[in-house]
């Protein structure tokens, strides 16, 4: 790590703390040079697992998209930003825990569905008809039917 004042290579470790619900470092340096002090965040992101979409290419996974993904999902409901985030974080966990280097995009989005489904049922069955577009038609009424017998029994 260059210190960004006197691009000097050595610096020093003097403080370091997990942020993020532990998906970042957050580490307080110093610099042996110039005695500049400076904070980076650096992530584990690299042990995300490659995505191997269903036609078979990999690429890396991409938060972005899946943020975006799941925001389009809770268009217009209830859901906050801050809920949204931690379920993108715990998808990442679900995904690093699985120790796997490379997944189905299926498995991604089997664990989206599960997230969506604890923050919001119209979202949740928003996704699931857009992600299921491709699959077996009576998955996703069975779903759809699971859903209803479920908001009878509350009612
Ligand atoms: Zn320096």
């Amino acid at each position: 790590m260059h210190c960004p004042f006197c691009s000097a290579e050595e610096t020093k470790v003097v403080d370091s703390r997990l942020v993020a619900e532990g998906d970042q470092v957050r580490r307080r340096r110093e610099c042996l040079e110039c005695h500049e002090r400076f904070t980076t965040f650096e992530t584990a992101e690299l042990m995300l697992p490659r995505v191997i979409k269903q036609n078979g290419q990999r690429e890396p996974f991409n938060e972005e998209k899946l943020l975006a993904g799941i925001q389009r999902a809770v268009e217009k409901r209830p859901v906050s930003i801050e809920r949204v985030e931690s379920a993108v974080s715990q998808i990442k966990h679900a995904l690093r825990a699985t120790g796997e280097r490379e997944l189905p995009a299926r498995a991604i989005g089997e664990l989206v569905m599960e997230q969506l489904r604890e923050l919001d049922e119209v979202a949740y069955v928003r996704f699931a008809s857009v992600y299921r577009r491709f699959e077996d038609v009576s998955d996703f009424s069975e779903e759809i039917e699971r859903l209803t017998s479920k908001e009878n029994q509350t009612q």
